[in-house]
């Protein structure tokens, strides 16, 4: 009986979350097809094509992006467990964010312990980094410091992202996670910080979060460790 209540919730929850990420891919992918339709044009300068293609591109990556946070939502059970290096994960993500970090001018420091390995499905461990990281990002629209580490000890390895970005009050903290929760408008999906919850809840891991307005916030991970030595 509460086996069966809780399987038609989240029948619920994912159906409610399809309705909902059709709609959140429709405005990039309408936003793609008007340009599109402009790069029709014969008579578009050089740079203004390359503008509008750029804006394309943007925009298809955004909905892919709407995309593969419902898949890592939708499909909590097809973990594909295995020992990762934390630096190794971190060091792929960051690679990915770097170009919109420059675009943003936001300058990336990292401090990574050598050792540190951790158990998980490796593609949500990205994911759920790749959230937070690009939240952090996001949050410093005229440029900033993003402080990236990790330390390990015999028992937890802890992940810190500290950005110098817009900060979040209390209020804001509260409802990080909250399914379509977000500050970003027409930009934002508010399903973000939702993965980076169910993806941290699966591999065990706690997340603290402070924060100050208009200084910044961090982000702190502890996962359980992999000792290298043991079985
Ligand atoms: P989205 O990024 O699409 O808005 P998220 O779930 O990723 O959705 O984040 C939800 C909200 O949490 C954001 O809109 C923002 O208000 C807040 N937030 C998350 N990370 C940060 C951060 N590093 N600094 C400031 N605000 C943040
Ligand atoms: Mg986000």
């Amino acid at each position: 009986m509460q086996k069966k209540l809780i399987i038609a919730e989240k029948l619920e929850a994912v159906e409610q979350m399809g309705a909902a990420i059709s709609h959140e891919i429709r405005n990039p992918l309408t936003a793609a097809a008007g340009f599109v339709q402009l790069l029709k044009e014969q008579t578009l300068s050089p740079s203004k094509r390359n503008e509008y293609l750029e804006i394309v591109q943007h925009e298809l990556a955004s909905a892919e992006r709407v995309i593969q946070n419902y898949l890592t939502f939708s499909k909590p059970g097809l973990d594909k467990i295995e020992t990762m290096n934390v630096k190794k994960e971190l060091g792929h993500v960051i690679s990915i964010l770097r170009p919109i970090a420059n675009q943003n001018s936001v300058e990336i420091t990292t401090n990574f312990s050598i050792i540190g390995d951790i158990e998980g499905d490796r593609q949500k461990f990205q994911q759920c980094f790749l959230n937070v990281i690009k939240n952090a990002i996001e949050s410093m629209p005229r440029g900033g410091q993003l402080y990236i580490s990790s330390n390990y000890s015999s028992t937890h390895i802890r992940i810190e992202v500290q950005d110098t970005g817009l900060g979040m009050t209390e209020d804001q903290i509260r409802r990080l996670g909250e399914p379509y929760y977000s500050t970003k408008g027409a930009k934002g999906t508010g399903l973000g910080m939702m993965v980076v919850f169910s993806i941290a809840r699966a591999m065990k891991g706690t997340i603290k979060v402070q924060s100050k307005i208009n200084e910044g916030t961090v982000f702190i991970f502890t996962f359980p460790s992999v000792h290298p030595h043991s079985s």
